[in-house]
């Protein structure tokens, strides 16, 4: 063994299944050694007292793209977003190429390539948002694609120019199936939006709360039941991303109970927030607005039981960081601005992890294995990254975080890195914060300083989720021939 790079001494390791004393060594931006007195490296670290954990995964953030329903734009980019993610403790973000209607999928990449170039500085992945399923796209376009390492499909229920409809979510899913590829549903009832926003303005009922209303907890039980019942017919995986309501967490756990893969993913928008945040003074309930909004303090509380209870295996920011004061921002009719125009999205790549260590520490719904779990490995794992990323072991790309169970922060804006004017966590106060994060065994973050390069962070090309099944559906499930 040549000499290590780099040397954590006495942290406490955590990882999603054990939590250990232990020096972590770092070579060539990998993990070399894990044990007891390593030798000395160039750089050594104390960490006694502190907790050592993978750098997260955030497998679902939106950066440099714009809102399909309102047309605005994020208020910040691939390099202030991958800053943030950075400081916050998460080293890897996942966020997505979007298809247009009528486009080429593969163009759509080509061209989304290039906007982390020069900004990113932690690693990244993307996945596919397929909103034009043609027989191009299905039989040649996709397979290239999973060849090049973009494994995962992101198919929309709902919003006119992304949604498909259940054939044509089958025939991604069925696609999926042949490739290995995963599929991921934004599961609501397009229909029941649309009826209710139309009724509920019809009545002058206009104001950000609204939003709760329009996308009430039976719309998206309703899809997720949906979602399920197709990928259960596609014989395939489905992940269901940012569930907001306990009753679609209830449609998770009871295809879970029947064997399905059914996946679960839920935000810390809906395990912070309610929808008393919607409802504050003038327009600033639109900083808490997103799609399915926060709900009632109950629901919250049914998701923390379906986080305690396994039900999630997903814990992510859905990051869409759209500033409120901005004419192409969340308010783009401006102070008149009613609540089915508000820009979707809430900033969180950064507090993400904060505010579930903070939890984790409490210890009432999770611990410190269960978050790294569903915050790192978890998503490594589901979108073909693991054991490169998401975990802490020898031989996985040296990216970690070094946490003080110590420090109290209370969250607000200007203490964030992302380039937005505002969190919807303002006043929050959390027990514990990332005092340094390492990429790939480098430095990127520590006491307060950001030390990353624009640029440094790398495009990872994601290994196929599950196994590739070419063979015949219908002959597959056993289905007789006359
Ligand atoms: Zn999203």
């Amino acid at each position: 063994m040549t000499d290590l790079d780099l040397v954590v001494r006495n942290a406490t390791v955590v990882t999603a299944s054990d939590t250990i004393a232990a020096d972590v060594g770092v070579k060539d931006g990998r993990i070399a050694m894990l044990g007891q007195a390593l030798p000395a490296a160039a750089e050594g670290i104390d960490a006694r007292g502190k907790y050592l954990l993978p750098g997260g995964v955030d497998s679902h953030v939106h950066i440099e793209q714009d809102s399909t329903e309102t047309g605005a734009w994020p208020g910040t980019d691939f390099h202030s977003t991958t800053v943030s993610a950075a400081c916050g403790g998460t080293t890897t973000v996942i966020p997505f190429v979007r298809q247009t209607k009528g486009q080429s999928l593969s163009q759509a990449v080509a061209a989304y390539r290039k906007r982390p170039e020069g900004k990113a500085v932690i690693d990244y992945a993307l996945h596919l948002i397929v909103t034009d399923p043609t027989a191009g796209v299905l039989g040649q376009e996709l397979p290239a694609l999973v060849e090049e390492g973009y494994t995962s499909f992101k198919v929309y229920m709902t919003y006119k120019s992304m949604m498909l409809s259940d054939y044509q979510i089958l025939e991604v899913m069925a696609a999926a199936r042949r490739l290995g590829a995963m599929v991921m549903v934004h599961a609501e009832n397009a229909d029941c939006i649309t009826w209710l926003t139309e009724k509920l303005l019809e009545s002058g009922r206009t104001r950000p709360k609204f939003k709760g209303v329009a996308h009430q907890p039976a719309i998206e039980r309703e899809a997720a039941h949906r979602a399920i019942t197709l990928a259960e017919i596609a014989a395939v995986p489905v992940l269901i991303v940012h569930v907001a309501g306990g009753e679609a967490a209830e449609m998770i756990r009871w295809a879970q109970g029947r064997g399905l893969r059914v996946l679960g993913e839920t935000c810390p928008q809906y395990l912070f927030l309610t929808e008393s945040d919607l409802d504050k003074q003038g327009l600033e309930g639109a900083k808490s607005v997103c799609a399915p909004p926060p709900g009632s303090e109950a629901n919250r509380q049914a998701l923390w039981r379906a986080m305690a209870g396994g039900v999630f295996q997903v814990y992510s920011s859905d990051h869409a960081a759209f500033r409120y004061d901005d004419p192409k921002g969340k308010l783009i009719e401006g102070p008149a601005t009613p609540f089915h125009r508000i820009t979707n999205g809430v900033p969180g790549v950064e507090t993400r992890m904060p505010l579930l260590f903070s939890a984790a520490l409490e210890g009432t719904h999770l611990d410190l294995n269960r978050l790294v779990a569903v915050a790192a490995t978890n998503p490594a794992k589901i979108y073909g990254l693991y054991p490169r990323k998401g975990t802490i072991a020898v031989g996985s790309d040296a990216d970690f975080a070094i946490w003080d169970p110590g420090k109290s922060v209370t969250i607000s804006v200007g203490g964030l890195h992302d380039g937005m004017d505002y969190t919807p966590y303002e006043g929050i106060e959390v027990t514990g914060w990332p005092e340094l994060t390492v990429s790939r065994g480098e430095i990127v973050w520590r006491d307060g300083e950001f030390t990353g390069t624009p640029g440094r962070g790398r495009f990872l090309p994601c290994e196929r989720p599950h196994p590739i099944n070419e063979s015949a559906l219908l002959d597959d499930l056993g289905v007789p021939s006359e």
